[in-house]
Order: structure tokens, then sequence, then C-alpha cells
């Protein structure tokens, strides 16, 4: 659901709070390890491994569809957690309200991307 469940925000906490918040409304335990893939199934947020250009994963809202596309040709599969992780909290979080999240590897994996909503992408992804 673009905007959140019930659209529902806290103003005023951090990503990490965010996620928290999030895993409550959906009714999973803020346990680690928790499981990004999971929580889309739960979601109805479909997972897709396609071919992309320079973007390491990206996040599209259709409607009330959202989906997380994979770069088929990464080379780091082990990462594809953190990543479906990181487009959750562009899906989730207070501000990132485009139809479009195409985030890099750098966006994902280089914590001093001087793009704020990256940042807060990967401080959401890095609580679980
Ligand atoms: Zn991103």
């Amino acid at each position: 659901m673009p905007g959140g469940i019930g659209g529902y925000k806290i103003p005023g906490i951090r990503p990490e709070g965010h996620a928290i918040e999030f895993l409550r409304e959906i009714d999973m335990p803020p346990i680690p390890p928790i499981d990004p893939f999971s929580i889309c199934a739960k979601c109805d947020i479909q997972i897709a491994l396609e071919p992309l250009e320079s973007a390491e994963a990206l996040l599209l809202r259709m409607g009330s569809s959202a989906f997380i596309i994979l770069n088929s040709n990464s080379r780091y599969r082990s990462r594809d957690a953190f990543s479906v992780a990181h487009e959750l909290g562009h899906y989730y979080l207070p501000g990132h309200g485009k139809e479009k999240y195409y985030c890099t590897f750098e966006n994902i994996f280089r914590f001093h991307s001087s793009q704020k909503n990256e940042q807060e992408a990967n401080s959401f992804a890095t609580s679980f």
C-alpha cells in the first residue's frame, strides 16, 4: 500500500523507528533476523529479477500495487536481502512517495550517499 499501511506515520522519528513501526503494523515481531522477502509476501509486493542497466534495485508503484525489481546481472546475490529491505524503506518511509526509486549500487551499499532519501532507506534496512 503506497504511503504506508493505514497512512499512519509518527512525525519526527528516525528511519529505524519507522522500521519497527512498520513491522508492528504488519504483525511481525521485531526480532532479528527479519526476512525482507517474507515482508514483501505479507505486503503483496512482488519481487522480480530483471537485467537493469545501472541500478542494483528499484521500487515501482503502480496504482495500489508495488514491485521490487532486483538486477539479475548483479554479482552480489548475497546482498539481495539488503537491497529488498532498502526498497522497503522507500516503500514505507514518510517523504518517499515517488512512483519509482532507481537505486544504484552506491545508493544502497555506500552509506555516505549524499542523497537523504537513500541514507534513510539504508538506515531503515539496517533495522532488519
Ligand atoms: Zn534507494
